[in-house]
């Protein structure tokens, strides 16, 4: 049975596609400049054609899910024979609102109340609304799956989800803290619970996405109790371009110092202006801002005789000291930790950032061996605990994309 996987946004659109007797990945690419011009990169993973790279008029997510299939199929890129091979498609929708609390088969009634949410998340639920139209028109009978990043965040009680602002907002406009990263952070927090014996009852994690766009969640029970990202994408830990949480009256403060710019402006200051780019005033990227502050990407270590932009300095700075934090506080709310898990970007290739936060948390007996941590993008799993930790410290490739997967062969079987 092969189950393509679709994760559709603005004006781009990921794929894989996989055989589900082996897990193994048939297919993958990604079409781009959806809309605007459009490009192609399809890369065959099973019977060694080559990969295919091209600009290609991609006008809309319609046409670039049928350009999508004509390359699986295709004789010269081609992993399949024909669109029958395709037996289910799982796609990655952003909000599942109150009504998801775990993946499901799509029919009229998902697509309304995924519409619904919309207005929860207004960049991301259309695009994941246009994959699954698309596939519906393209592969009629083919079952199509959603599977939700906040549906793993449904466990979170009410004392976390509700933020403190007149109950109306909550009661009436669904105004609550839902999460992201669902998930990686199942996927990651399972691997973790496995590798320490498998016992669900009891655990205690807190696994630490930390890519571009960064989230914590406190697992306990195999269950999430909180996360750090709220009603939407911007909120906790400061990321590549998003602020994270800070004060609310900034929004007001900042659109007087701006000359008085509407909201939508300043909200894209917080969005996009931000985080590690905003303080660093030089990018977004850790490498390159790790780099610039006289720090080996490789190891993590100081480069002496490097200079050190101290804004970049700065700006890492903040993000594992508030990284740091927030597993303190997670600490405090589960009552003690087993595991900390490092996963996505930052986390699986980044030995500064891990170094940096551990080191922070030192101080309540949670240590890594520095030695163990020097690699990044193994792409395997790695336990850097230190000696005498008082909790495993792990670095644990996520993989989203498997886990729609599985959902989706789970849930047409
Ligand atoms: P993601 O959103 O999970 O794809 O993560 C993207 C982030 O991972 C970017 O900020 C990259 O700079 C970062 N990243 C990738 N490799 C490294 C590395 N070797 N050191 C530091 N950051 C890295």
């Amino acid at each position: 049975m092969n189950v393509l996987v679709i994760n559709a946004g603005s004006s781009s659109l990921k794929y894989q596609l996989f055989n589900m007797e082996t897990e193994a990945i048939l297919a993958k690419g990604m079409c781009d400049r959806i809309g605007i011009d459009g490009h192609l990169k399809h890369k065959p993973e099973s019977n060694g054609k080559p990969v295919f790279n091209e600009s290609i008029p991609l006008p809309s997510h319609a046409e670039a899910i049928t350009v999508v299939i004509e390359k699986l199929t295709s004789k010269d890129y081609g992993v399949i024979s024909d669109l029958s091979e395709i037996n289910a498609v799982g796609h990655r929708v952003v909000n599942g609102g109150r009504k998801f609390s775990e993946s499901v088969l799509v029919n009229q009634d998902v697509v309304d109340a995924i519409e619904a949410c919309a207005r929860l998340a207004p960049l991301h639920n259309p695009a994941n609304l246009m994959g699954i139209n698309a596939c519906q028109k393209l592969m009629p009978g083919v079952p199509q799956v959603a599977v939700f990043d906040t549906a793993f965040h449904h466990t979170i009680p009410d004392f976390a989800y509700v933020y403190p602002i007149p109950y109306k907002y909550f009661k009436e406009h669904d105004i609550r803290r839902y999460g992201f990263h669902g998930t990686s952070h199942r996927y990651v927090s399972a691997q973790a619970i496995d590798y320490m014996g498998g016992k669900v009852e009891g655990s205690k994690i807190i696994s630490c996405h930390l890519g571009n766009g960064a989230s914590l969640a406190a697992i306990k029970d195999g269950k999430s109790l909180d996360t750090t990202m709220g009603v939407t994408p911007l909120e906790g830990v400061p990321m590549g371009t998003r602020s994270g949480s800070i004060d609310p009256a900034l929004v007001d403060i900042i659109s007087s110092l701006e000359g008085n710019i509407d909201l939508k402006e300043t909200m894209d200051i917080l969005n996009k202006k931000s985080g590690v780019l905003g303080v660093s005033c030089f990018s977004s990227d850790f490498r390159d801002v790790e780099t610039a502050a006289g720090y080996d990407i490789e190891t993590g270590h100081k480069m002496e005789d490097k200079p050190v932009n101290e804004l970049c300095k700065l700006a890492l700075d903040i993000f594992c000291y508030q990284v740091a934090k927030f597993i303190g506080s997670y600490i405090v709310t589960m009552g003690g930790v087993d595991a900390i898990i490092f996963t996505a970007g930052v986390g699986e290739n980044s030995p500064y950032a891990r170094f940096g936060i551990i080191e922070r948390l030192n101080g309540i007996g949670i240590s890594m061996e520095e030695p163990k941590n020097r690699f990044r993008g193994l792409g395997k799993f790695v336990d850097i605990t230190g000696k005498d930790s008082m909790a495993k410290v792990l670095v644990i490739p996520t993989d989203e994309e498997l886990v729609i997967a599985r959902d989706t062969l789970k849930i047409v079987k």
